[in-house]
């Protein structure tokens, strides 16, 4: 190969190397879930709410309930925020410490 060739080359994968490291990370990972929406905002499912502590009231609460130790919980994806098995969730992440009325301990 000549040097011509090899040069070009380096040149083209330093360049592309280049714009990889410009593209945000964020770009590259594709949000595959929104948020839920705790009651209290818009409503969502089942009187969902963020906090568990904030549905001590509600008649379906069980002491020490919350998304995380429910059997519906699919796993922490980031930040607190993870995955849900229940058809009502599928499209959204809720708060490990969240709770909604059909947790299932
Ligand atoms: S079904 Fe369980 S994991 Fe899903 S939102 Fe309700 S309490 Fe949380």
């Amino acid at each position: 190969m000549s040097d011509t060739t090899d040069s070009s080359r380096r040149k083209f994968l330093k360049a592309s190397a280049a714009v990889v490291a410009a593209i945000p990370l964020s770009t590259l990972v594709a949000r595959k879930h929104a948020f839920a929406k705790a009651e209290a905002e818009e409503g969502h499912a089942h009187d969902y709410v963020h906090d568990a502590a904030d549905a001590a009231d509600h008649n379906a609460f069980q002491e020490g309930s919350r998304c995380e130790n429910c059997a519906f919980w699919a796993g922490e994806e980031a930040d607190g925020w993870g995955g849900c098995h229940h058809p009502d969730f599928h499209d959204v992440l809720v708060r490990a410490e969240g709770w909604c009325d059909v947790w299932v301990g």
